[in-house]
């Protein structure tokens, strides 16, 4: 037996799926975010770095990717933890290690707001991923081409990450540059009120 749907009830249907599911958007007016780019997973970072920064933190994030799926988040958390190789890669990487059950992180991408150090990059050849994507690069002690490159074409390390640098590149600078400025202020300020003599 065969069911007729008149052309004004299969116009309902459809209508009424157009509002369950909203997918025809405006192309031109909302932004398309692919969940598995990097801009994706970077932006993701960020959101750690701004946990540090709210802490009083250095605001540096990162996230450790695995077949399209974060297995790690951290934050930088030296003045939290005490403890100054508490960086947030370094936290990142014991964190997907346990989450894979292995030490070895292969197949999988390391996220950072800001170029690694050279701890760090000590350790990401030690824990074997394969890519670093970071966001500003660190002309001054970064140890992934800014002042040296351990990441890439040191036969003594044994292993090579390919690496991409300047992704939400101005965004992870900007909140640097934010908190270093509002940090050099609040010292200002401190050292004037300490400077007040008080009246007798
Ligand atoms: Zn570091």
């Amino acid at each position: 037996m065969t069911r007729k749907i008149s052309a004004a009830g299969a116009n309902r249907r459809v209508a009424a799926r157009a509002v369950r599911y909203p997918s025809a958007v405006d192309e031109n007016e909302a932004p398309i975010i692919d969940l598995r780019s990097d801009a994706h997973f970077m932006s993701q970072a960020l959101r750690e770095a701004h946990k540090a920064f709210n802490r009083g933190e250095v605001p540096i994030g990162a996230v450790i990717v695995h077949e399209n799926r974060i297995i790690a988040r951290a934050w930088n958390q030296v003045e939290t933890l005490k403890d100054a190789t508490a960086h947030a890669e370094m936290l990142a990487l014991t964190a997907a290690q346990q989450a894979l059950g292995d030490w070895r992180l292969e197949n999988c991408t390391l996220y950072v707001t800001k170029e690694p150090c050279p701890m760090c990059a000590g350790a990401i050849v030690h824990c074997r991923p394969s890519r670093v994507v970071f966001g500003c690069p660190d002309p001054k002690g970064g140890a992934a081409g800014g002042w040296i490159n351990l990441l890439d074409a040191n036969p003594p390390l044994n292993h090579r990450c390919d690496t991409l640098s300047g992704v939400m590149g101005e965004e992870s600078l900007r909140l640097l540059q934010t908190f270093f400025r509002e940090a050099r202020e609040k010292k200002k300020a401190e050292k004037q009120a300490g400077e007040i003599i008080p009246d007798t």
